[in-house]
């Protein structure tokens, strides 16, 4: 059986889980601002303009930090994913396992690391 040039890349599954997740994550703030943000962009909001960018501002901070983390790892995953290190703890080096992988697709670490980082031990 040929094979084709083109990259196959076997963390394809969590790459989708990954996109899925950055999507909902951002889908959910783009949402936040439209509801904060009634006037169209192309509308002319001389006098509004101020109090609405101060407004939206404000807004790219309605992400919780928890959000922003994840949103943050879900980046990292993807840097990973590009340099060939993903799936490896970056902390131990150890392969991260695949089910760990499918449930928390983001992790940058094994699961050990992630208990040590969890109880504070990892600096
Ligand atoms: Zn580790």
């Amino acid at each position: 059986m040929a094979r084709t040039k083109a990259k196959v890349n076997p963390y394809q599954p969590y790459e989708d889980a990954l996109r899925q997740k950055q999507r909902q994550l951002l889908d959910s703030y783009q949402r936040d601002k439209a509801a904060g943000n009634a006037q169209p962009d192309d509308g002319i909001q001389d006098l509004a303009d101020k109090a609405a960018s101060a407004y939206s501002k404000e807004l790219n901070f309605s992400l919780s930090d928890g959000e922003r983390n994840l949103l943050m790892q879900i980046e990292e995953a993807f840097n990973r994913m590009r340099d060939g290190s993903y799936a490896t703890c970056t902390n131990c080096g150890n392969v991260i396992g695949e089910k760990r992988l499918q449930a928390v697709p983001w992790t940058p670490f094994c699961i050990d690391c992630q208990e040590l980082q969890e109880k504070g031990l990892l600096s």
